[in-house]
């Protein structure tokens, strides 16, 4: 039995997890998949009752869970209350909380969708590509920095680029360990060449390395890497990345599929006592702007939860039939709004589209 906290959010959230949660119920009646799931609140829908966006009792359930599934948080409606109680604190302390110190972001390109990225259909059709990024270290979060004055009148700014040998053990050890559920590839981005922590970055990879002489590693600048990104991307399997440089990476390889509505996110946290904390959310927001009108694109929510299937819960097979049911979807040509392109597609709406993926599974 594995549980597992699903924390809907503000506007589409509550929509995409409603799909989410359809999905979750089949596969425990037909799969036997013996997921017990608990609802709760958090973001703006968090606050309006409890007056924050995280309550204790809901963090101490996330830490309990075996993986939490996230829909999205914020909206206009709280533009106006104390930062740290806005929706988006909400979501920030349980990355904090939870440690969550690896950000997996994927980009598939499903064929049905080739015309939507902009780049060529040759050098991005079949592309499955998996971005991780350090989410917690690095010149975001590096000591000191600040802006001051430097002379009467003139000011400097400082950022501190740091890295410890542990959080670049971690973090490569995160992809490695996919690169085995994957294609056996793991290639290692950094700036060796001008930064003393891209010198260590790659010393501590190649350590960590020798735990999984089955991967091959390769190492790659990250301005080669960008440029290889948007001219051959399926040489990659699996990219490991500091924050700032996976920051950029990883938006970049989400253009090459194509559509927000299609972007399945994971964060993952260290592995204590054999088990791993796990936040698995869709890259996109809550899109206030077509909130509570049935037309939000579900698939995102419902591919972040196939991964908490394979990288969480040890059921790739699972994984990967969702994975297939919505490809076969879109390749019958049912589309929701953000997808729609032209008349021999079907439009459907959000909750339609998970009856589309119900039916099929
Ligand atoms: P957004 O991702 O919510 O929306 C951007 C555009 O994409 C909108 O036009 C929206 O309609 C469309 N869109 C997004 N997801 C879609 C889906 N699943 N199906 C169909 N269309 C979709 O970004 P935004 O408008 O910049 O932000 C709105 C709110 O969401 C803000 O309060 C922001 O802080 C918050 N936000 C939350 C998260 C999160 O919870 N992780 C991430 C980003 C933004």
């Amino acid at each position: 039995m594995k549980k597992i906290l699903v924390l809907p959010g503000d506007g589409i959230g509550v929509e995409v997890a409603d799909q989410t949660i359809r999905v979750i119920d089949h596969l425990n009646t037909k799969n036997n998949l013996n997921i017990e799931y608990e609802k709760e609140l958090v973001g703006g829908a968090s606050y309006d009752v409890h007056g924050e966006a995280l309550t204790p009792a809901v963090l101490e359930k996330a830490k309990e869970a075996d993986a939490i599934l996230l829909g999205a948080v914020g909206g206009s409606k709280w533009d106006n209350v104390e930062r740290d109680k806005r929706p988006e604190a909400g979501l920030l302390g349980l990355r904090k909380e939870l440690e969550l110190f690896a950000n997996l972001r994927p980009a598939i390109v499903f064929d049905a969708l080739l015309s939507a990225s902009s780049l060529k259909e040759e050098i991005v059709k079949g592309l499955d590509i998996v971005i991780v990024r350090e989410l917690t270290g690095g010149v975001y979060f590096g000591q000191p920095r600040g802006i001051e004055e430097y002379e009467p009148g003139k000011q400097k700014a400082l950022d501190t680029q740091i890295y410890f040998d542990y959080e670049i053990d971690r973090i490569a050890r995160v992809a490695f360990d996919l690169a085995k559920k994957r294609n056996n590839k793991v290639t290692s981005v950094e700036k060796a060449n001008v930064m003393e922590t891209g010198v260590l970055w790659r010393q501590v990879v190649k350590k960590t390395h020798e735990d999984y002489s089955d991967i091959t590693l390769e190492n790659m600048l990250a301005d080669n890497c960008a440029m290889q990104l948007v001219r051959n991307p399926k040489q990659f399997d699996v990219l490991v990345t500091d924050n700032l440089f996976g920051d950029l990476l990883s938006d970049c390889a989400a253009m090459l599929t194509g559509s927000l509505g299609m972007l399945p996110s994971a964060s993952l946290g260290a592995e204590i006592d054999g088990k791993r904390n796990g936040l698995f959310e869709p890259v996109h927001g809550s899109a206030p702007d077509i909130a509570g009108e049935n037309k939000a694109n579900p698939i995102a929510t419902i591919l972040s939860f196939a991964m908490m299937l394979r990288y969480n819960l040890n059921q790739q097979d699972l994984a990967k039939n969702l994975e297939d049911v919505i490809q076969k979807v879109l390749n019958e040509g049912f589309r929701t709004a953000d997808l729609y392109s032209s008349d021999d597609q079907t439009l459907v709406s959000c909750s339609k589209m998970g009856d589309l993926i119900l039916e099929r599974l």
